[in-house]
């Protein structure tokens, strides 16, 4: 179920069979986070056990030409967002800033609370930045047309499928993300496939787009967003290496998380929250005046992305948690947990992108928004992940 009730998820299978028989297509694919810690269930593994080498195997073998991973552009969209973030903080305007990389969230802003659209940071969300970027550069690498490159995601979420076919989300007719598939139409696509799934030898991700960093997988549960912008923060307001990398205080599993944390003398005033519902009193709370958040976190799946309604059904509450665990797990296994250590992104900015925040980031990597207020006066009902009515 979508958690918006915005659309009837249509499988993207079929599509993406046809782009991989095409052989003047250039076919590469981008994971999202929470795929790696929920698409092993659907082959008898546990919640949060890492499979993302098989899954590459298993892309590769399938016909993708290149396995790319989200977290890279997790990583680009937290020094985005962080940025934003520090700017309009020194401003002290169009306070508190919204993170925006949950198009659930983004659509409910658009259609019930459009005056706090300005609130919303202007990043796209991780897919979308890939989307965008790759595109961009890649068909200069590999010496072919934009129009032979397709770009398929693999996301934890329904949501993403209306994300990709936004308009402003395309450039000379042709999208910036050609199709999504969720966590369980990647399964089903493997079993189709007629691949032994466990038994695959694991292999790695395509370079330079494969290559994020543990605070780029974080993305994935609710709370990594906040927790990846401040490692980022933390480093830039006190020009000092951070060291410990861990913001347990906006880790947790509740629905609406307040917590204040110290950032070179001065406290941020955080809140993180998943589900619509939670969304809807902290927005009421900012029309009211009854509050004085600096950054709000939304996602509108419980518990962020690992329970997003693409993923595994799992009727067991606690494999959400296993998830999330998975994710952390796999943001301490690896060698750099900053986004601003990434050096293939640095090197990005360094070739292409010029400076964070700057005229070309802006034009690839940031959005806006519009009231879709009309729209939900006659629709009036909103889900939530479980498929309830919220409104
Ligand atoms: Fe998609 Fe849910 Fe994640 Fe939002 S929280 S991006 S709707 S999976």
């Amino acid at each position: 179920v979508c958690p918006t009730g915005a659309l009837t998820p249509k499988s993207e299978i079929e599509d993406v069979w046809n782009l991989l028989a095409n052989p003047e297509v250039t076919v590469v694919a981008q994971i999202a986070p929470a795929v790696r810690v929920g698409l092993g269930e659907c082959f008898g593994a546990a919640p949060g056990d890492p499979i993302m080498g098989r899954l590459v195997a298993a892309m590769k073998t399938i016909g993708f030409d290149q396995v790319y991973d989200t977290t890279f552009a997790a990583d680009l969209t937290v020094i985005e967002e962080a940025e934003e973030f520090l700017a309009r903080k020194a401003a002290g305007e169009k306070l508190p800033q919204f993170t925006s990389c949950c198009p659930g969230w983004v659509q409910f802003a658009e259609q019930y609370y459009p005056e706090l659209l300005p609130n919303l940071s202007s990043c796209r969300s991780p897919q979308q930045m890939f989307g965008s970027l790759v595109k961009e550069m890649l068909p200069e690498q590999l010496g072919i047309p934009r129009k032979k490159l397709a770009i398929v995601s693999v996301m934890p979420c329904t949501a993403k499928k209306f994300e990709a076919r936004r308009p402003e989300f395309a450039k000379d007719g042709s999208p910036d993300v050609d199709n999504v598939l969720t966590t369980q139409e990647m399964a089903r696509m493997i079993e189709q496939a007629g691949l032994r799934f466990n038994d695959l030898e694991p292999q790695s991700r395509d370079m330079p787009y494969g290559f994020g960093t543990g605070a780029g997988v974080i993305f994935g549960t609710t709370g990594g967003v906040t927790e990846a912008v401040l490692r980022y923060a933390a480093e830039k307001v006190t020009g000092q290496t951070l060291y410990d990398t861990d913001f347990n205080d906006v880790r947790g599993e509740s629905g609406l998380r307040e917590v204040n944390v110290e950032v070179g003398g001065n406290t941020l005033h955080l809140a993180v929250v998943y589900g619509l519902a939670n969304a809807r009193v902290v927005c009421e709370k900012i029309k009211a005046g009854t509050c004085d958040y600096d950054l709000i976190e939304v996602m509108a799946c419980p518990g962020g992305c690992v329970g997003g309604a693409g993923q595994p059904v799992n009727l067991d509450l606690a494999a959400r948690k296993r998830r999330a665990q998975g994710l952390y797990r796999s943001d301490k296994g690896r060698q750099l947990h900053k986004a601003q250590d990434n050096v293939f992104v640095n090197q990005c900015y360094a070739k292409f992108l010029g400076d964070v925040g700057g005229h070309k980031a802006h034009e690839l990597l940031h959005t806006g928004y519009q009231s879709r207020r009309r729209i939900a006066d006659e629709t009036l009902v909103i889900l939530d992940g479980a498929g309830e009515p919220r409104l």
